[in-house]
């Protein structure tokens, strides 16, 4: 789960992170009055989207007084910002935050992320910080340094000043720079966040070290226990179809083709989509129902896939185990019902109560394609997809 920039620097405030002083702001005048109360000479308008690259994009404005405040703020609401990370059909802007202005005399890159080659939390950190350390990665690895860190005595301050003295931080502000590091750390692993970045972690013309973004994602599997991340959760960023999944406890991803697929089991997906796609169609999603899904989670998972104008079939492939045929049959049946559907449908069951499962379909009067194989199912809904 990701949150916004200025969620994340108020956890990181709350673990003494040096962070810029701001608040966020839901409209212009809400802007004008967070600027006011920031009394800073310069002032800085952020748009708030799940995504990166706003800088380039035309999605952070520097503002010197309250005028120009108030005209970024009016121009970035409600803007649909195009950025590398938002894909070509942007995101709106429904959120700002209002910051105050830094004096930058460098920017630097910090991470934690989760290695799982290593399956230890990595400390990532480069002195060529900014917007681009993609390109960095990518022409000179080399200026990238890595600190990885044994869980049972968790960042230690030696790997943080070192860190410090590889990214070239002048020599006066390495125990500042470590001890930001350390806050970072002890967020980072409270939180069960899987990444924590710092692009552009930077040091001021005061001498400070400051966070200056703040980018945030959290283990999903973790939420259960961290019910004041789950608050931050911002629906307007996620796909609505995904939201709805996720409320049946259903592990939906759209894709961009036009075959819409209901599976059990992540790896019997996994596979379905490689077996469509080898037989030349174009899955339109992953779907997993789940092991023990019921005829109402069926009817749902199956609603979710149909609400994708893209999709022109339907392969349903199940292997009944703890999953019982008869109950996706009733579920494909109940939804197909309900909704009218329009498209071909191939279902291919095997395992516990595939008879029953079949006889519930070949009794339904609708126009389903039966299937052997999984390859039999796949081959069918390709050639009648067309
Ligand atoms: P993104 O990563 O989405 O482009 P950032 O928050 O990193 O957004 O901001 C992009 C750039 O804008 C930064 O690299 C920095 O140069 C500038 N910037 C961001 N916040 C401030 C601030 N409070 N004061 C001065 N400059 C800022
Ligand atoms: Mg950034």
């Amino acid at each position: 789960m990701n949150i916004h920039e200025y969620q994340g620097k108020e956890i990181l405030r709350k673990y003494g992170v040096a962070v810029p002083n701001g608040k966020v702001a839901f409209s212009p005048e809400e802007a004008v009055k967070v600027a006011k109360e920031l009394g800073s000479n310069v002032i800085v308008v952020k748009a708030q989207i799940h995504a990166g690259g706003r800088g380039k994009a035309g999605g952070v404005k520097i503002a010197k007084n309250l005028e120009e405040v108030r005209t970024y703020a009016k121009e970035l609401l409600g803007k649909i910002l195009v950025t590398h990370q938002t894909g070509p059909e942007g995101k709106e802007v429904k959120r700002l935050y209002i910051e105050e202005g830094s004096d930058i005399k460098k920017e630097y890159y910090l991470s934690f992320v989760l290695d799982r080659a290593t399956s230890r939390v990595t400390l990532m950190g480069s002195e060529e910080g900014g917007m681009d350390i993609e390109e960095v990665a990518e022409t000179s690895p080399e200026k990238i340094f890595k600190e990885v860190i044994d869980p049972v005595t968790g960042l230690l301050p030696f790997q943080a000043r070192r860190m410090a003295f590889n990214m070239n931080i002048p020599a006066k502000l390495v125990n500042k720079a470590a001890k930001l590091m350390l806050g970072l750390y002890e967020a980072f692993v409270e939180k069960d966040a899987s990444i924590l970045e710092i692009n552009p972690l930077v040091v001021t013309g005061n001498e400070e070290v400051v966070a200056l973004d703040a980018k945030f994602n959290f283990d999903a599997n973790a939420l259960y226990r961290h019910k004041d991340i789950v608050e931050l959760r911002d629906y307007d960023e996620e796909d609505p179809k995904e939201i709805e999944a996720s409320k049946y406890d259903l592990s939906y991803i759209p894709l961009d083709g036009n075959i819409g697929c209901m599976v059990n089991g992540a790896g019997l997906a996994m596979a379905t989509m490689d077996t469509i796609s080898y037989y030349g169609g174009k899955p339109a999603n992953f779907l997993d129902v789940g092991g023990g899904a019921t005829t109402e989670k069926v009817t749902e998972a199956f609603k979710i896939i149909l609400s994708d104008p893209n999709v022109k079939g339907i392969f349903v492939n199940i292997f009944g185990g703890i999953m019982k045929c008869d109950v996706i049959a009733e579920g494909v049946i109940t939804a197909a019902k309900q909704l009218g559907l329009k498209v071909p449908l191939v279902v291919r069951l095997e395992g516990t109560n595939v008879d029953l499962g079949k006889e519930l379909l070949n009794a339904s009067g609708l126009n389903i394609v039966a299937a052997d194989s999984m390859a039999d199912g796949a081959e069918k809904i390709v050639e009648l997809v067309g």
